[in-house]
């Protein structure tokens, strides 16, 4: 066979549909001529080309954030709980968030199905007592819930812990009797009213919204700001500052009380799927049976605040998980000078950073909420874990965004969201420098506080 004949017969292997397909691009008669004219050798070369085999194309590692299999170590129950999450958040939410988070709304079609799925159970009993590894299952749950969307398990928090805890720690048994079934099976929703316009940091110290007893009823007044889930909440808890003895102590506001009005705070940056309310209190009346029996000062509120850090913790994990995942499937993926990105080398070292922080971040939150489990964490342990996932988080959103250059800033492309989610989490559930001075005064034995 000649050459000519033996690249034809190469040609006639070939899939018609994909010769047809060629011969609209490239004019097959006039190749053929012009390959005629070659060389004997190079004909060859040219045969054995078209008909080589075509490779298959190599499979790239699945992204995986959990590169040390912390999860292994887990219990099944643990695993399940988190595996749950993960099916939830990337069927459930993950096709409607952009949208939402656009809005500026919280989809209230998830209430129905995170109820089905029974995980405050995990975390807490019936009587305000918690579960023996409710931290780290609740750290589990954070972690899935940010890896897709933040927002989520802000909504999950507020409710779950903050709220939760507040009845938990301070409702009689009457009370927890009352509103925990119902804030378990999130028959209710609930949210937490602390910080207030001129009192974030402060708050300890500047609390300016007032409770006045006036028979069997208190009468509130006061401002709250940023409150989480507060716009459509059922209850609503908040705190005030007793005139008569000057301590803050918690109330149980019900939706639709007179004198409690709420307003979205709208064009936030970040979180944009949580609604976030401003609380005017007007002579608002409520009564004694709804004040919160066992918090009878700023002690309680800031027992529930330290049993929530470590979940807020957990939040910069899953955030920069997500973000890191996001990023190195993108560098797999994405094409430029003819080879994907994640093969250069200066892509690579970021990944690897990012996969370094999300590593460290995630070994130590869960060292912590295995220390909350057992009753070893103090305030400084969730201060330190909090200060050191969110600047890691930071720190990794910003090199994940990067990575998809001109795609990073589009919401379509997932990692825009947990870049700007990100600066939420810094600054919030105490921000970086309170709890860095809540460190540095343990370490040191010396307060920098003002
Ligand atoms: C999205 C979002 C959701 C939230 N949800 C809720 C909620 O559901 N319920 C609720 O009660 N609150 C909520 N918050 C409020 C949150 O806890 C406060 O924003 C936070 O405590 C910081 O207070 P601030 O914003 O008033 O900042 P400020 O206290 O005014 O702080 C401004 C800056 O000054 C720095 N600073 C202040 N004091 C010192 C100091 N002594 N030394 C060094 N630096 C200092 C701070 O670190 C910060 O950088 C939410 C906030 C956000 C952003």
């Amino acid at each position: 066979m000649t050459s000519t004949s033996s690249l034809q017969a190469a040609l006639s292997q070939l899939d018609p549909a994909k010769l047809e397909q060629l011969s609209r691009t490239i004019d097959l008669p006039a190749l053929l001529n012009a390959a005629a004219g070659l060389p004997e050798g190079q004909l060859r070369q040219l045969a054995g080309a078209v008909m080589a085999p075509q490779k298959p194309a190599k499979a790239l590692p699945e992204p995986n954030g959990d590169f040390f299999g912390l999860l292994n170590t887990l219990t099944p129950a643990q695993r399940e709980v988190a595996a749950a999450a993960r099916r939830f958040m990337e069927t459930e939410v993950a096709p409607i968030m952009n949208d939402h988070w656009s809005r500026d709304e919280f989809p209230q079609q998830l209430i129905p199905r995170l109820r089905e799925l029974n995980l405050l159970r995990r975390i807490w009993n019936e009587d305000g007592s918690r579960t023996p590894d409710a931290s780290v299952v609740e750290g589990l749950l954070t972690q899935e819930f940010c890896r897709v969307d933040v927002s989520t398990a802000v909504f999950f928090g507020v409710h779950a812990g903050l709220a939760a805890a507040s009845i938990a720690l301070g409702g009689s048994d009457a009370q927890k009797r009352e509103w925990l079934p119902k804030v378990l099976d999130l028959q209710v929703i609930g949210a937490f009213g602390l910080t207030e316009p001129e009192g974030g940091s402060q708050v300890s110290r500047g609390l300016h919204t007032t409770a006045r007893r006036d028979g069997d009823a208190w009468v509130l007044n006061g401002r709250k700001k940023w409150i989480g889930n507060s716009t459509f909440s059922d209850f609503t808890v908040i705190w005030a500052r007793d005139v008569a003895d000057d301590q803050v102590k918690g109330f149980l506001v019900r939706r639709g009380t007179p004198g409690y009005t709420v307003e979205k705070i709208q064009g936030k940056i970040a979180l944009r799927m949580v609604e976030n309310g401003e609380i005017t209190l007007t002579d608002c009346r409520v009564p004694d049976t709804d004040r919160l029996q066992n918090a009878p000062n700023f002690r309680t509120t800031a027992d529930v605040l330290r049993l929530t850090r470590a979940g807020v913790a957990w939040q910069g994990v899953g955030c920069a998980m997500g973000a890191y995942e996001l990023a190195l499937r993108y560098a797999q993926t994405r094409q430029q000078f003819g080879k994907p990105i994640g093969s250069f080398q200066l892509v690579q070292n970021n990944l690897v950073h990012m996969l370094a922080n999300v590593t460290a971040m995630q070994t130590l939150c869960l060292r912590l909420s295995q220390m909350e489990d057992a009753g070893q964490m103090r305030d400084e342990h969730a201060a330190l874990a909090k200060v050191m996932t969110a600047a890691r988080c930071r720190e990794t959103v910003a090199l994940a965004r990067e990575t998809f250059g001109g795609n990073g800033i589009l919401l379509e492309h997932g990692v825009a969201k947990h870049f700007c989610d990100t600066e939420a989490i810094y600054s919030y559930e105490g921000t970086n420098e309170i709890n860095t001075l809540v460190v540095g005064r343990a370490v040191t034995g010396l307060s920098a506080f003002v």
